[in-house]
C-alpha cells in the first residue's frame, strides 16, 4: 500500500492538482486503490495479530496518515460535493472519517475527539446551514477544540467564512475551500511539518480574511436601499383590466406516481451533470471540447450504462404532487389562497419579498406576488414537489460496501438529474393538461431547458424567493411527506434528489434576484410571519447587509 499504490495515487493527485487529470479519472483511480486496500487489509491484520501473539507489538503501526473528519451539518443533505472532497483527499494519503449528512454539532465534535482527527471539514448546500456552521465554530471555541476548520459547499463563501464563522473561533484557522482540487493544498499547508510554512499560510489566511471584513464594513455604509414603501410604489404593474388569468382545468391536489424512468430520461438537462463532475462546458458541445471532451465522453458512456441499468431494474420510484388553487395578491407582497372558487374562506397566506435597491428609471422593484392578480380579479397559483430519490438507498449502500465511490457519486448525480427532469416533465403536464393554459404546447427538450414556455416555477431558497421556511407552507398545502418527500429542520428536502416550488402562469413572469433588503422590510416580514426580529434575521441572513 505504501509503495506502488501510494506512488500511483501521488501521481494522480499531482496531475489533478495541476489540471492535467479530471475528477472522474481521479475518483476511478481512488476506486482501484480502495479495492486493492480491501484485498490487502486481511493480510495486514493477520500479520499484526501474529506479531502481537509473538509479543512484539510494533509502535510504528499506529503512526498513520493525518485524519480529516467530514460532515454535512444538521438540517442539510449536501452529499455529492462532500464525497468528492473525501475521495480527493483520500487520494492524497489522508484518512477520511465521513460522518455523512444531517450531522448535529455534538456528534461532529465527539467523533473528532474519538478519532483524534487533525482537521474538521463542514459542508452545506442551503443557506440555513451557514448558521449551523457558525454554531459549530462557537461550540469548538467553548469546548476548546483547537482543530483547523474547513468550510465548503455551494452555499458557503469566503466572505461568510471570514465575516461570520472565523470571528467565532480563534484556536485554529478557519478556511473556506472552494472546491475539491483546492482542498489538498489547504490541508497540506495546515498540517505542514514545516512550522514556518504553516505559520506563513495561517498568517496569509488571517490577513486575507481581515481584509474581507474591513472591505465589507466599508461597503455596508455606502450601499443604500430605498424604503419598502417606495419599492412597493414602484411594483411591477400588470394590466389586469385587459388580461384574463387562465382558470385551471383540474383544480385541487393531484398525486402522481406512475412515471417511466425511460421517458423521463429524455427530459434530462445534461449540462449540470458535467458541472457536478467539475467538467465545464455546455452539453452536447462539451463532448467535442478540446480540453475535457474525451473525459466528458467517457463519463457520458458510464452514465448511459448506469442509466440503462437504473431503467431496467427500476432503481428509482419517482413521485410528484401538484396543487392548483384560487389565489390573489394581497397587501402588496403576500398571496392569499382560498379553499374554493367562492373565494370566501382563506386557505393559506404565502409571503414574498420585494427588491429594494434603487432602480433605473422605468425598471420596477420586483416581487413574485406582482404576477398574481389582486381581488376582485380571479387568479390562481400552483405548487409542486417531486422526488427521484426514493429507492436510491439500496444501490448506494451496495456501491459503498464494494468500495465503489465512483458509482455511488454517479448514481447520486443521475438521481439529481432525474429530479430536475421530473420537475420539467410535470411542469409541462401542468401547462398542457392540469392547468391547461397552453394545451397545444409542443417543445423540444432544448426549448424546455431554455424555458421557452409560458409561466415559471420559482423554488423557495432560490434568488427570487430565498426564504426557506415558505417550504413549510408548501408542505402543509400539499403534504408531500405522504409520498416520502420530507423537510428537515433547516427546510432542506429529503431525499436530496427532490425539487419543489410554485407555479405562476402569467406570460410576463420572470425569475429575478431579490438582492439585499432594508431594515424596514426585515421588520415588516417578521410581522407578517409572526416572528421575532431575531428569527427573521436568522432566516433572512443571506439577504441582509
Ligand atoms: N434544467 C435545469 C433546471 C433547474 S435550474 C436543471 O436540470 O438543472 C432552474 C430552476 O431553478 C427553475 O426551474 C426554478 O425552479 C429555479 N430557479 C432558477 N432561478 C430562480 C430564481 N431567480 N428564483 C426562484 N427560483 C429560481
Amino acid at each position: 500500500i505504501e509503495g506502488p499504490l501510494m506512488d500511483g495515487m501521488n501521481i494522480v493527485g499531482d496531475l489533478f492538482g495541476s489540471g492535467k487529470m479530471f475528477l472522474p479519472q481521479v475518483v476511478k483511480s481512488a476506486r482501484v486503490m480502495k479495492k486493492a486496500v480491501a484485498v490487502l487489509t486481511p493480510y495486514i491484520e493477520q500479520e499484526k495479530a501474529d506479531r502481537l501473539a509473538a509479543g512484539s507489538a510494533d509502535a510504528a503501526d499506529s503512526a498513520g496518515a493525518a485524519k480529516i473528519l467530514l460532515a454535512t451539518v444538521k438540517g442539510d443533505v449536501h452529499d455529492i460535493g462532500k464525497n468528492i472532497v473525501g475521495v480527493v483527499l483520500a487520494c492524497n494519503n489522508y484518512e477520511i472519517i465521513d460522518l455523512g449528512v444531517m450531522v448535529p454539532a455534538d456528534k461532529i465534535l465527539k467523533a473528532a475527539q474519538e478519532h483524534q482527527v487533525d482537521i474538521i471539514g463542514l459542508s452545506g448546500l442551503i443557506t440555513p446551514s451557514l448558521d449551523e456552521m457558525v454554531y459549530v465554530a462557537k461550540e469548538m471555541q467553548r469546548q476548546s477544540i483547537s482543530l483547523p476548520l474547513l468550510i465548503g459547499g455551494a452555499t458557503t463563501s469566503r466572505t461568510h467564512t471570514a465575516v461570520k464563522i472565523a470571528p467565532q473561533f480563534n484556536l485554529a484557522p478557519v478556511v473556506h475551500v472552494l472546491d475539491a482540487s483546492r482542498s489538498v493544498a489547504v490541508a497540506s499547508s495546515l498540517l505542514s511539518e514545516n512550522e514556518q510554512d504553516k505559520a506563513a499560510f495561517e498568517q496569509q489566511i488571517h490577513q486575507e480574511y481581515e481584509k474581507i471584513r474591513k472591505d465589507r464594513a466599508a461597503r455596508q455604509v455606502i450601499k443604500a436601499s430605498i424604503p419598502l414603501s417606495a419599492a412597493r410604489a414602484n411594483k411591477h404593474r400588470l394590466d389586469w383590466e385587459n388580461y384574463q388569468p387562465p382558470a385551471p382545468l383540474q383544480p385541487g391536489i393531484h398525486r402522481l406516481d406512475s412515471f417511466s424512468l425511460e421517458e423521463l430520461s429524455q427530459y434530462i438537462d445534461w449540462t449540470p451533470f458535467f458541472q457536478s463532475w467539475q467538467l465545464a462546458g455546455k452539453y452536447p458541445a462539451i463532448l467535442e471540447d478540446p480540453v475535457v471532451g474525451k473525459e466528458a465522453q467517457q463519463l457520458m458512456k458510464d452514465a448511459q450504462q448506469m442509466l440503462r441499468t437504473m431503467i431496467e431494474q427500476q432503481w428509482l420510484k419517482p413521485q410528484a404532487v401538484i396543487g392548483l388553487f384560487p389565489a390573489n395578491s394581497v397587501d402588496d407582497d403576500d398571496l392569499l389562497l382560498y379553499t374554493d372558487e367562492s373565494r370566501e374562506t382563506p386557505l393559506m397566506r404565502l409571503h414574498h419579498l420585494r427588491q429594494q435597491q434603487q432602480k433605473a428609471a422605468g425598471l420596477p422593484n420586483f416581487c413574485l406576488s406582482d404576477y398574481v392578480a389582486p381581488a376582485p380579479y380571479r387568479d390562481w397559483i400552483g405548487a409542486f414537489a417531486v422526488t427521484a430519490g426514493i429507492g436510491i438507498e439500496a444501490p448506494i449502500q451496495a456501491f459503498e460496501a464494494a468500495g465503489d465511490d465512483y458509482s455511488s457519486i454517479l448514481l447520486k448525480a443521475l438521481a439529481d438529474r432525474f429530479a430536475e427532469a421530473l420537475a420539467e416533465y410535470v411542469h409541462a403536464l401542468v401547462r398542457k393538461t392540469y392547468w391547461g393554459y397552453t394545451p397545444q404546447e409542443h417543445l423540444s427538450n432544448e426549448e424546455l431547458i431554455r424555458e421557452a414556455y409560458q409561466g415559471i416555477r420559482p423554488a423557495p431558497g432560490y434568488p427570487a424567493c430565498p426564504e426557506h421556511t415558505e417550504k413549510r407552507l408548501l408542505w402543509e398545502l400539499l403534504r408531500p411527506d405522504q409520498q416520502g418527500i420530507l423537510l428537515t429542520e433547516s427546510c432542506a428536502m429529503h431525499p436530496a434528489a427532490s425539487v419543489s416550488g410554485w407555479y405562476l402562469s402569467h406570460p410576463s413572469a420572470r425569475y429575478f434576484g431579490l438582492g439585499q433588503i432594508g431594515p424596514d422590510q426585515l421588520e415588516d416580514y417578521a410581522r407578517r410571519k409572526g416572528w421575532t426580529i431575531e428569527e427573521a434575521q436568522k432566516w433572512l441572513a443571506p439577504v441582509l447587509p
